[in-house]
């Protein structure tokens, strides 16, 4: 790193009370100029606040990250983040002391573990920051011990299972010590256990008073990680933001948002409709997950919210 980058990196200026960390401004986003990814987004975020980005697959989720993280500009409004535009961090512009305070955890661990060890791939971003060899070693040792795979810090990333390289991925991030974490499906693709003992690993990190952005499809762990739910419709567009137990509660945008499904079932003479999560087997039933939170998780005192049936309809007793 040179001087003139290390004299930069400086902590971003500490943004107040009720300033908003990242304020959108009629923000759309087109990819190779044809593919609509956002459009019409206004969204404000403030320090310490738990959100969801829930949207349907397609429904441009993982661009928004992007955009938060100032990995892409905007191709329409206005991003502003952390008193910096983000079109400029984009475009390089202090993208150095952007990045000390906003981390992204990709959806794809085998994108950002690409180190001989996991402790090299934890160990990156403090090298970066110059900072000394002591201090280094305490970030990674504090990042590998929040995650839980301090055992794992000597093992070759490729050598580990889908939930421990998302931890180490989490941890890779968590050793900047950035005030903002973007999560982009952390808990997608894992075994019911480990997609608990995730939530349980988000829940903590919120604890530890820092800002998570977290987008998922998955409607179960909404109310554990988030207190704010903003919706995104397969256009693309923002159609809900609120608490979550009134967004997921309201069966006619989550089917309309495409996700829950309904489907008609005849028995004999009669034909009835209710939804399905969309990621649930057609036959609905508990989902496969339902209770397997370790012992010691908030996910296990916190019932896994369910999608209520049409109310005052009939539920399906039998296929
Ligand atoms: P989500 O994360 O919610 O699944 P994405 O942000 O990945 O949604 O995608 C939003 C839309 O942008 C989709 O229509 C997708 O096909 C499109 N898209 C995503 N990445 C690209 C890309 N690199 N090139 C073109 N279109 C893309
Ligand atoms: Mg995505």
């Amino acid at each position: 790193m040179t001087d003139s980058a290390l004299a930069r990196a400086v902590k971003a200026d500490p943004v107040g009370p009720g300033e908003p960390l990242f304020d959108l401004r009629d923000v759309g986003y087109t990819y190779s100029s044809r593919q609509v990814a956002l459009a019409g987004v206004n969204l404000t975020i403030r320090p310490g606040e738990r959100v969801a980005l829930l949207g349907a697959n397609g429904s441009g989720k993982s661009t928004l990250l992007k955009l938060l993280d100032g990995v892409v500009g905007p191709t329409q409004g206005s991003i502003r983040a952390l008193g910096l535009d983000v079109a400029a961090v984009a475009a390089g512009e202090d993208g150095f002391r952007f990045h000390r305070e906003v981390g992204l955890v990709f959806q794809d661990p085998d994108i950002q573990l690409f180190s001989a060890t996991v402790l090299d791939d934890v160990a990156f971003g403090p090298l970066q920051l110059g900072l000394s060899k002591e201090e280094v070693r305490e970030r990674c040792d504090d990042a590998l011990r929040e995650m839980g795979i301090a055992h794992l810090a000597d093992r070759a990333p490729f050598e580990l299972s889908g939930g421990e390289k998302k931890r180490a991925a989490i941890a890779s991030v968590l050793s900047l010590r950035p005030q903002v974490i973007l999560l982009d499906e952390p808990t997608a693709s894992l075994d019911p256990r480990t997609k608990w003992v995730l939530v349980d690993l988000i829940q903590r990190m919120a604890a530890a008073g820092r800002t998570l952005i977290v987008a998922t499809h998955e409607l179960d762990v909404v109310p554990l990680i988030a207190d704010r739910v903003v919706v995104l419709s397969e256009e693309g567009r923002i159609v809900a933001d609120g608490r979550p137990a009134a967004v997921l509660a309201d069966r006619d945008l989550l089917v309309r948002v495409n996700l829950i499904h309904e489907h008609l079932h005849e028995h004999g003479a009669v034909a009835h409709s209710h939804s399905h999560v969309v990621s649930e087997g057609h036959h609905g039933g508990p989902p496969p997950d339902a209770g397997e939170a370790p012992a010691e998780s908030a996910a296990s005192r916190d019932a896994p919210i369910r999608v209520p049936p049409r109310s005052g309809g009939p539920t399906c007793a039998r296929p």
